[in-house]
């Protein structure tokens, strides 16, 4: 084939008679990114990318390309702002270079949008059972939620938009009632303890009420590793989660239904086994140095360690196993 211009014979396009610059076509980029949050606006849906992401993607999408150029790579330059297209034309490697316009427009996102107008769906109250929340729970509770909201940064209800200390615990308010209900979840997942979901209308829209939910959460009294009487026995705390425990005297395990706690984990003391006969230990007191007569819950040796619950001016041995 001859080139129509020059007549020189060609496989293709003439790269002599050909202007470059006509192989590609690109408008100018418009990005609408979100003043407060920083996410961007991408086919009508608000997503949290890099400025580079969105960019490709409106190069990609935009830019038209000659038939006979066989695009290999795109790079992209911001300052001033270029667009270098390389690629082949007739066995032959091009440059062609484009300097578009990037407009970059202010738009506040829905979820900002949201988030400013105290917009929620959800609240999740925690609360511990029977007593004050700790500080560690608040902590862990904060962190899940970041974790929750950062795994869902394309959820435009993905947020809080207040938090109120009480009393009896925290109150969250989530933009989404997906929010509360996964946060909720994760926290029984962890803590054990239980969940109560209501409702309460919130308002109509187009003929449908709305609802905003609310999660209870209710952390157990106990953690592991606290003693508590469960129907009359007393139990080492297994597994909070599960609501398990073990009997300090015969090791079974009991599933708490109606424990009442009575020593937290840290306040339990250890002693030294110093005598024993068949019912009872006799220990020297870590603390008081004191001699202690306990009931004896399992078999110990003269020398060993072991845990001292005091319950009802009895004295308890818990041997260390139960207690790790
Ligand atoms: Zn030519
Ligand atoms: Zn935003």
């Amino acid at each position: 084939m001859r080139c129509p211009k020059c007549g020189k014979e060609i496989d293709g396009l003439c790269l002599n008679c050909t202007n470059l610059d006509e192989l590609v076509w690109l408008d100018d980029l418009e990005v609408i990114t979100c003043p407060r949050c920083g996410s961007f606006k991408v086919e009508g849906k608000w997503k949290v990318l890099r400025l580079e992401e969105v960019i490709d993607h409106l190069i990609f999408k935009l830019m038209r390309v000659h038939p006979e150029l066989e695009v290999e790579d795109i790079l992209v330059e911001y300052e001033p702002f270029t667009v270098r297209i390389r690629g082949l034309v007739s066995n032959t490697t091009v440059e062609v270079v484009k300097y578009p316009n990037l407009k970059i427009l202010k738009e506040t996102c829905i979820r900002c949008n949201r988030e400013a107008g105290g917009y929620y769906e959800s609240i999740l109250q925690l609360r511990a059972d029977g007593r004050a929340l700790e500080r560690k729970e608040i902590e862990r509770a904060n962190e899940i939620i970041d974790e929750v909201l950062l795994s869902e940064k394309d959820n435009q209800k993905a947020f809080v938009t207040k938090v109120v200390e009480r009393k009896e615990g925290i109150d969250y308010f989530f933009g989404g009632r997906d929010i509360g209900r996964k946060v909720s979840r994760k926290l029984i997942n962890e803590f054990g303890g239980e969940i109560k979901e209501s409702k309460t209308i919130s308002g109509r829209m187009d003929g449908k009420d709305l609802y905003r939910f609310t999660y209870l959460v209710r952390l157990p009294i106990y953690k592991n590793g606290d003693v508590v009487i469960e129907n009359g026995k007393i139990c080492v705390v297994t597994n909070a989660r599960l609501k398990k425990a073990m009997d300090i005297k015969n090791r079974q395990t009991v599933t708490l239904k109606n424990p009442e706690l009575i020593a937290k984990k840290g306040e339990i003391k250890k002693g030294i086994v110093v005598q024993m006969d068949e019912h009872v230990v006799e220990l020297i007191h870590s603390v008081t140095k004191k001699v202690v007569f306990a009931e004896k819950t399992a078999e110990f040796e003269i020398g060993d360690e072991v845990f001292i619950l005091e319950c009802d001016d009895k004295f308890y041995t818990i041997p260390k196993e139960l207690m790790s």
